[in-house]
């Protein structure tokens, strides 16, 4: 194991696949040392980010999203440019790789000289899966790939998690039953810049044509997060890379940079999303030495019998715990 974080900046500022691969297997390292070189290479490769166009896509299992990357990928490769692909799945526990981004969901982007892909960290809490991607993206970024694509499952908090960290948020939908609107989670629709109803191809298209409608009106009624940009509802076919409705996607995510660069508004949302990132490390900090405290683990299972049996007010039992977590 080579110890010299220069060793890996290097590496990726090369662009050497073999090495952005180590780097983010270090970053996903539970040791110790390996943080430690980790954030060494990740302070080294920051000041090489900044300029690629960071994509989250989201969508429920069988939406069609890594069909979608497949062929949304290689329309971008077509275009002369890079991709780079992660995921965000924390209740993925297969080791190896993930259910999400796996080699074999996308082997054509494999393939390519310019993509890479990665599957989601294996196990571990949403926050720190959300914290191996960011510093994932970074390398990837930092490598001189164009596109950052985070893909994560429509299931759960793991949407917003994504859309903080990323420049414009891409939700892929299917016709249903015509529920669908009123299933939908407010919160993940909120931070949607395109709905794209997936599958408008064959006998589909007419009822996908009529899903995208809904979805135009149920976004109407929402207030826009940036005045810069109102979320639009779309159609696409996944199965074709040459399909219109995935260039009108790419023309959508390519306008929105337009915009919020000349707004100045990327700016602000990136400054923002690093206050969130260092919030989310502090937060992840204090209860990784709350629970590796000798002092806290050894009277917590005591405590935690208290309260359940009513012989200590959580109040107490808070206050008595914190009191023992000196983190001055
Ligand atoms: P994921 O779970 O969201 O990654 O979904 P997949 O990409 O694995 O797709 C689920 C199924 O839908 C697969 O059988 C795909 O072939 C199919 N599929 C994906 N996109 C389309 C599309 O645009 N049109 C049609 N007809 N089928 C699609």
């Amino acid at each position: 194991m080579e110890t010299d974080p220069a060793h890996y900046v290097e590496g990726v500022l090369g662009r050497s696949k073999r090495l952005l691969a180590k780097t983010i297997t270090l970053i996903e390292s539970a040791l110790p040392a390996h943080q430690d070189l980790a954030r060494q290479v990740i302070d080294a490769l920051l000041p090489h980010t900044g300029k690629a166009i960071r994509l989250g896509i989201s969508g429920v299992p069988g939406a069609g999203k890594s069909t979608f990357i497949e062929s949304f990928g290689r329309m971008l490769l077509d275009e002369g440019r890079s991709v780079a692909v992660l995921a965000v799945d924390p209740s993925s526990r297969r080791s190896g790789g993930s259910v999400l981004a796996d080699k074999t969901r996308m082997p054509q982007l494999a393939a390519a000289e310019n993509a890479f892909i990665r599957p989601s960290p294996s196990g571990g809490t949403l926050g720190g899966v959300a914290r191996k991607t960011r510093e994932s993206m970074i390398v990837c970024e930092a490598a001189g790939f164009g596109v950052i694509i985070v893909e994560t499952v429509g299931v759960g908090q793991s949407e917003t998690t994504v859309a903080s960290m990323v420049d414009f948020f891409l939700l892929l939908m299917i016709a249903g039953a015509g529920d669908e609107i009123q299933g939908l989670k407010k919160g993940v629709i909120e931070v949607a810049d395109v709905i794209a109803v997936n599958k408008a191809d064959g006998d589909n298209r007419d009822r996908a044509e009529m899903t995208r409608r809904q979805y135009e009106t149920a976004l109407h009624y929402l207030v826009p997060q940036d005045r810069t940009w109102t979320p639009r509802a779309l159609v696409c076919s996944s199965l074709d890379a040459q399909d219109a409705g995935i260039r009108r996607i790419w023309e959508n995510i390519q306008e929105h940079r337009r915009r919020f660069e000349q707004s100045g508004r990327l700016d602000l949302k990136r400054r923002r999303q690093a206050l969130d990132w260092m919030w989310s490390l502090v937060e992840e900090g204090l209860m990784d030495r709350f629970y590796k405290h000798p002092e806290i683990a050894a009277k917590l299972p005591h405590i935690k019998a208290s309260v359940e049996n009513g012989t200590l007010a959580p109040t107490a039992a808070a206050e008595s715990l914190l009191f023992s977590l000196d983190i001055s």
